[in-house]
């Protein structure tokens, strides 16, 4: 934890040690009541405050609420747990998990004050049942805590405004009560199940912050048994307990805000120190599982209008989803969020089956309910899509707060993509959109040093498009343009991707450094190559069918050449073989060698 905060955290406490002095003090200056009522109200401060300190301030990855999850990823197998998670923050924090197992710890230290409380009534007031209650969602008080002489307390009781006699009293809000001669049978208060002989009752709302939160009642077996000093003493501890309840629960609800914020800061953080779009991803799917419930997650990535790739999953039945290449024109979940650019969750229709990205996939009926979620600010670049077993899962509250990570996903993605394109003018060629010959001297460089170290053989391809000069002439320069990006387009199709690289060599030339491959693979891949290119059909600008032709000459590194320079002149010299024995072929360098 910052310095900071916990100094701030000491500052509050401070205060805090002050209101409590300064309650004192009235309670002092009112003197009758502090005489009667004040060594309890301190004892009643002290156990309020002793319970609020008892909420350390809080050590970095002090919890240990951890959510249960299936294997990770097809795709990308990440194996870090939350505690080593990359980004190093206590991601659980954000989620509705950790915040249920907070409140459930606060309500605990609740309970203790109000058990402190119940003994203090009870020893200075001499009654049958001492019972707080507490208010319901559908506006009744329920028994929260309560101590009796009496085995017949219903301990789930709950009193309606309107019903039985202490109902009665309270239609209009809760009130102080004072009841001298019951003369009903108990069960008429409706916190009996049988008759207690109970004959007379007082009650004392809980009010703080102006707000009702709750009533103390004690009765007895005795007809007018309290005294108006009594129902002083009583009141005197309601008014504290409100104070004291109320406060605590301010002070959880801030701290776990506080938590929440910080969390959520560092993640944004983190996804904008991301270089790559699958770091992006990584860390969303490092995150999204531990701080929201679902049981199957997948991300996809939209190219333009036309497609989507799926290109993470997480969760169950994730068979077939890894790579998963989708039309965003068909009907699908993911059609609707691109479309209309929305989020929207909802459980799955129990009729039909939902298509979530493509016909292709896996269907499975297991899942209840979903929250998808468009990826980007200002325009849609993929979608986020949670699933759960259960339906009903995905609340306003949890829509918010993944509403927030994904949009800053969103921001870290569009960075990175307006990066990479900066990026791309750099090293790549405007027309085709190959590298350029700069890159390429960097890439073939690189792949020689790689072919060294992992003592693997590399093909250097340089190839020229025959007669180019006569597609130029005879059909204009701006339709040799065209040819020369299907060409180009044709040429990195057929290689392997993120293991080879194309390049434009230079105007009509082109160069393949094909990593791994040995004279013999790189002569029949080429070979391929050629022959289909010589096969695809060109359709001139007067509508004239035609075919283009390329020669290619092949050098093998380390068998041809020892160095860069001697490498691409080997093959270049194999290109210059290959036209001079009638181009629209391949020749391997040994072959123009020994010609
Ligand atoms: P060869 O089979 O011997 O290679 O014959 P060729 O006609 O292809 O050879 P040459 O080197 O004489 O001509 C290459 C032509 O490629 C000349 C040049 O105008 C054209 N060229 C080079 N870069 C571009 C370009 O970016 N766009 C277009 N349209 N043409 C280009
Ligand atoms: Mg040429
Ligand atoms: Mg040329």
């Amino acid at each position: 934890m910052q310095a900071k905060t916990r100094h701030s955290l000491y500052i509050k406490r401070s205060v805090a040690i002050l209101i409590i002095l300064f309650f004192v003090l009235i309670l002092h200056f009112i003197g009758g009541i502090f005489q009667r009522v004040g060594v309890p109200a301190v004892i009643i401060l002290i156990i309020a405050f002793t319970t609020y300190s008892m909420t350390k301030i809080p050590t970095q990855k002090k919890h240990t609420s951890k959510k249960p999850h299936p294997e990770p990823p097809i795709i990308h197998q990440v194996k870090k747990t939350v505690e080593e998670n990359v980004t190093g923050i206590d991601i659980s924090v954000i989620g509705t998990e950790y915040r249920r197992s907070k409140h459930q710890e606060f309500e605990k230290n609740i309970d203790s004050i109000l058990d402190n409380c119940i003994k203090l009534l009870h020893s200075h007031i001499n009654s049958h049942t001492t019972a707080i209650f507490f208010p319901t969602n559908d506006g009744g008080y329920k028994i929260r805590h309560y101590l009796s002489k009496s085995e017949f307390v219903n301990k789930d009781a709950v009193i309606y405004p309107g019903v039985g006699v202490i109902g009665a009293f309270l239609k209009d809000g809760l009130k102080q009560l004072k009841l001298t001669d019951i003369v009903t049978d108990s069960m008429t208060l409706y916190y009996y199940k049988k008759d207690a002989g109970i004959r007379s009752l007082m009650a004392s709302p809980i009010i703080a912050d102006n707000v009702e939160r709750g009533t103390i009642i004690v009765d007895s077996t005795e007809k007018d048994h309290f005294t108006d000093e009594d129902h002083a003493y009583l009141t005197t501890m309601a008014d504290l307990l409100g104070l004291s309840v109320y406060n605590s629960y301010l002070y959880n609800q801030h701290k776990l805000d506080h938590e929440r914020l910080v969390a959520m800061s560092n993640t944004e953080k983190y996804f904008f120190k991301e270089h790559s779009i699958d770091g992006v991803f990584d860390k969303l799917v490092e995150i999204i599982p531990f701080a929201f419930h679902c049981d199957r997650l997948s991300l996809s990535l939209f190219h333009g209008n036309e497609t989507g790739v799926i290109r993470r999953v997480w969760g169950q039945q994730t068979d077939g989803l890894p790579n998963l290449t989708f039309s965003l024109q068909d009907k699908s979940l993911a059609n609707i969020v691109f479309n209309k650019y929305l989020c929207f969750f909802r459980n799955f229709s129990e009729e039909r089956y939902e298509i979530r990205h493509s016909n292709d996939e896996p269907h499975s009926n297991d899942f209840g309910s979903f929250m998808a979620y468009p990826l980007g600010v200002d325009k849609c670049k993929g979608m986020i899509l949670l699933e759960s077993v259960h339906k009903d899962t995905y609340t306003e509250r949890s829509r918010d707060l993944i509403s927030r990570l994904v949009s800053s996903a969103g921001v870290a993605i569009e960075k990175i993509q307006i990066l990479q394109q900066t990026e791309n003018l750099a090293i790549r060629d405007g027309l085709t959109g190959l590298y350029n010959h700069r890159q390429f001297q960097i890439l073939l460089k690189e792949a020689i040093t790689r072919s060294i170290r992992y003592k693997k053989p590399l093909a250097l391809v340089i190839c020229d498009i025959d007669h180019f000069k006569k597609v130029n002439d005879t059909y204009g320069h701006r339709y040799g343009d065209t040819v020369l990006k299907t060409i180009a387009s044709k040429l990195q199709s057929s290689i392997r991707e993120g293991i080879d690289n194309a390049a434009r060599y230079g105007g009509e030339e082109f160069a393949l450094i094909l990593a791994e491959t040995d004279s013999t693979h790189a002569f029949e891949t080429v070979d391929r190559i050629r022959q289909q290119i010589s096969e695809m059909v060109f359709r001139s600008p007067v509508g004239k069918e035609m075919h283009v032709t390329l020669s290619f000459g092949i050098a093998v590194y380390g068998r041809h050449a020892k160095n860069q320079e001697l490498l691409i002149k080997t093959a270049d010299k194999a290109l210059y073989k290959a036209k001079e024995n009638g181009r629209n072929r391949v020749e391997l360098y040994y072959k123009t060698n020994q010609g």
